[in-house]
């Protein structure tokens, strides 16, 4: 059976309307990978993300908005004007719940960023102004932008063996970044700036892979190997 596979979606303002709405690159990756793509929006009941996740196999956390500096005990810096009290609450709630019942977890962009707050870590509010000589990490609006930046993963770990490498160069839509991991979340990628690019659960029992790029939007072996790996553990409890 192929494994249902919970993922968060944004609300945003579209032609007067207040829609769910996410790029599809998410759902089509999933569906590559041999999965079910099911679309979660913010919540009006967090708490619903329990019956979720007895539901569904694995959980995909997508990018969007910042996450509210009060969730990281952090006073809001000027460049942080777009958050959603609602998705953050409903993340949070989908993370504990995943985390409960072993259920596993790709986490991307915003995704890593939650995580790592879900278990009380900290984020670098906006990369440009805060981390002087940082490269360029955020390339706009252009989804189909090229790999921007290299990456350096850190051998053995989960998310070097589903991308099958140790270095990539990667796209880059982001001027915000995990800070202090939350143990027993790890570092196991980072840019040549030593901005953190990915972050993975460090303990037996639980797949929880974070990156700060868009895999779903490149289509190379290594990314095709990430969702691929994240599908099949998911469906290993299907
Ligand atoms: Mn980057």
């Amino acid at each position: 059976m192929p494994p249902l596979i919970a993922i968060s979606a944004p609300l945003r303002a579209d032609h007067g309307a207040l829609r769910v709405r996410l790029n599809a690159g998410y759902a089509r990756a999933v569906e590559r990978a041999g999965g079910v793509p099911m679309l979660v929006p913010p919540l009006d009941r967090p708490a619903d993300a329990e019956r979720i996740l007895d539901a569904a196999d694995g959980l995909l956390l997508t990018g969007g908005e910042d996450v509210e500096p009060a969730r990281y005990g952090a006073a809001p810096h000027p460049s942080v004007t777009d958050t959603s009290a609602a998705r953050d609450a409903t993340e949070l709630a989908l993370v504990h719940a995943a985390r409960a019942r072993g259920r596993p977890v790709l986490a991307i962009c915003r995704g890593i960023q939650i995580l790592n707050v879900a278990f009380g870590g900290t984020l670098v509010q906006d990369i440009p102004s805060q981390r002087a000589g940082a490269l360029a990490h955020d390339a706009g609006e252009d989804r189909a932008a090229a790999r921007v930046h290299a990456v350096r993963v850190e051998p053995g770990s989960r998310l070097a063996a589903a991308l099958g490498a140790a270095a990539l160069d990667v796209n880059s839509f982001h001027h915000q970044a995990a800070d202090r991991p939350a143990p027993p979340l790890r570092v196991v990628a980072t840019a040549p700036d030593g901005i953190i690019e990915g972050l993975e659960w460090n303990e037996p029992g639980w797949w929880a892979v974070a990156v700060q790029w868009h895999p779903e939007e490149l289509d190379g072996p290594a990314e095709t190997g990430l969702f691929r790996d994240f599908v099949a553990r998911a469906a290993a409890r299907a």
